[in-house]
């Protein structure tokens, strides 16, 4: 069967990584998350990493042939060779067409779009309460998804941190910066019939059984 790739779109905080993961287990899909693999690499202090985090702390997308190069090497690793859930990428222009081409090289094509929306107010709350696992990125929130020893991931018992780009301002420049250069891509998806939207202000399961359901249209379809 030729890989399926489903790409999750949603300002900061909407759960595109909540939701990304467990839809990838469920489908057999990689999980590649472009804002994880700029963590990782500024994590183990590589140069990728230290450009990568220049850009993140400000709030700022970071140069598209950096990302651009970084994502499609991700894609051609083994564990992705059935598909991948891409959470945050592409963001521009460049790096979907980009993407698409080598797609296209693969005999593949976008299966699935979804947008999660939620506003900023709900975005600021989110964020204040998000945690990261600093081994596996598995993300938690201590209001409304704690894990179950406080300080630890519930996955793999990493240390869990809380991200440098979470500041009230940075939060409204990446809030801006996804409405300016990404919110415009999905319109390019909506009109190949490829967009599902959905509302990310409800609980976690609620927001999962919907997108269960687009897949599920998609898999019958
Ligand atoms: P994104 O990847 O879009 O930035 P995350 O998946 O990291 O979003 O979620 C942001 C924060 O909100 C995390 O702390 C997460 O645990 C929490 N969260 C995610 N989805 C929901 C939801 N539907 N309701 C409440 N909290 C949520
Ligand atoms: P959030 O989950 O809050 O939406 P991410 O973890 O996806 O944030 O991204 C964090 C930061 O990583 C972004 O603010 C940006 O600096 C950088 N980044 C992630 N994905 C991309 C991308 N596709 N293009 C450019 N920069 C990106
Ligand atoms: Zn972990």
């Amino acid at each position: 069967m030729r890989p399926r790739y489903i790409l999750i779109f949603g300002p900061p905080g909407a759960g595109k990584g909540t939701q990304g993961r467990r839809l990838a287990a469920k489908l057999g899909l990689a999980y590649v998350a472009s804002g994880d693999l700029f963590r990782q690499q500024a994590e183990a202090g590589t140069e990728l990493g230290k450009v990568a985090k220049q850009y993140m702390d400000r709030g700022l997308y970071v140069p598209d042939d950096i990302t651009i190069r970084m994502v499609l090497e991700r894609l051609r690793e083994p564990d992705a060779a059935r598909g991948a859930i891409l959470d945050g990428f592409p963001r521009t222009l460049a790096q979907a067409e980009a993407l698409e081409g080598a797609l296209a090289e693969w005999g593949a094509g976008i299966d699935l779009v979804i947008y999660i929306k939620i506003s900023e107010a709900e975005a600021l709350r989110r964020t204040r309460g998000r945690w990261v696992c600093r081994n596996c990125q598995a993300v938690y929130n201590l209001e409304t998804n704690p894990p179950r020893v406080a300080g630890f991931c519930d996955v793999c018992g990493g240390e869990l941190y809380q991200r440098s780009d979470e500041t009230p301002e940075t939060l409204r420049r990446r809030f801006e910066v996804f409405a300016e250069q990404t919110l415009p891509l999905l319109e390019h998806y909506r009109q190949r019939g490829l967009l599902v939207e959905v509302d990310g202000e409800r609980p976690i399961d609620q927001v999962f059984r919907e997108l269960e359901a687009a897949v599920g249209r998609l898999v019958a379809g």
